[in-house]
């Protein structure tokens, strides 16, 4: 799968102390039809259920299946925004690095220097690619 071309915006990574830098961030704003669709693709894992109800002791994987899949359809279907690249300096030490908790943004997204350990919150304004 190829990766569209994210265009680069101005970030904010917040420590809790309330001091900030500068970062820059890649984010796609998922689109409510792309969160449905996606969500019914994750579903499509119940289709192993009548696979894996073969190998024994037969419940326990079919539930593991029919759970996997749900939990990766409601992930899906709540992932508003994809934060596909992070970098910047740390706030708290200055260490500069590329972020690696990428994926689906939570509210608030937080990520944690890779020198200091400290957990910093990402503020990110709605200006992404629209996918
Ligand atoms: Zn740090």
């Amino acid at each position: 799968m190829t990766q569209p071309a994210v265009p680069e915006v101005p970030a904010r990574l917040v420590f809790a102390g309330g001091e900030w830098t500068e970062a820059h961030a890649r984010v796609i704003e998922r689109t409510p039809g792309w969160r449905r669709s996606s969500a019914l693709t994750q579903l499509g894992l119940w289709l192993l259920a009548p696979v894996v109800f073969w190998i024994p002791p037969h419940v326990p994987w079919v539930l593991l299946v029919l759970g996997l899949g749900a939990v990766r359809a409601l992930n899906r279907f709540r992932e508003h925004r994809t934060l596909v690249s992070l970098r910047g300096a740390c706030p708290k030490c200055g260490t500069g690095q590329e972020f690696g908790e990428t994926g689906r943004m939570k509210q608030p997204h937080t990520v944690h220097c890779a020198s200091c350990r400290w957990e910093l919150r990402v503020d990110v304004p709605l200006s992404g690619a629209v996918t």
